[in-house]
């Protein structure tokens, strides 16, 4: 069972902020910012490539309720999700990074040219 399967299981403890039948948010455990929340479906999707138009919808309506819970909706955040080997994705359960609670940098994101032909 992946990591974030336990976690959705409980056998690996987590900060919980809203959770529902079929989502759970919870803080990340190595913030990149002053409020860093990982938001998952219940259900194991091995990336953003794979989930369903009907699923992601309920997902943005939950992204959204963990804003307004946290008190980000006004003051702003961001919305990631690292997608794969070139994403940066590193644990292979779906999961939306919701960062804010200060202005967010606009990262340097690769060493390739990004007039770069591939
Ligand atoms: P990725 O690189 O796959 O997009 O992001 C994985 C995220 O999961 C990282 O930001 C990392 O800090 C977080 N993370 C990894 N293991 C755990 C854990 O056991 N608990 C929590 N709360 N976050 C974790
Ligand atoms: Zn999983």
């Amino acid at each position: 069972m992946c990591l974030f399967c336990k976690i959705v299981n409980k056998e690996i403890p987590s900060n919980i902020i809203l959770e529902n039948d079929e989502f759970i948010a919870f803080h990340d455990i190595n913030p990149k910012a002053p409020v860093h929340i990982l938001a998952i479906p219940k259900l194991h999707i091995d990336s953003f490539n794979e989930i369903k138009p009907e699923l992601m919808a309920k997902m943005s309506s939950f992204i959204q309720e963990i804003a307004n819970e946290v008190k980000i909706d006004k003051t702003g955040y961001r919305v990631i999700t690292n997608v794969g080997d070139n994403g940066g994705q590193e644990v292979q359960h779906l999961h939306f990074h919701i960062l804010g609670g200060a202005k967010l940098k606009w990262g340097h994101f690769s060493d390739a040219d990004p007039q770069g032909h591939f």
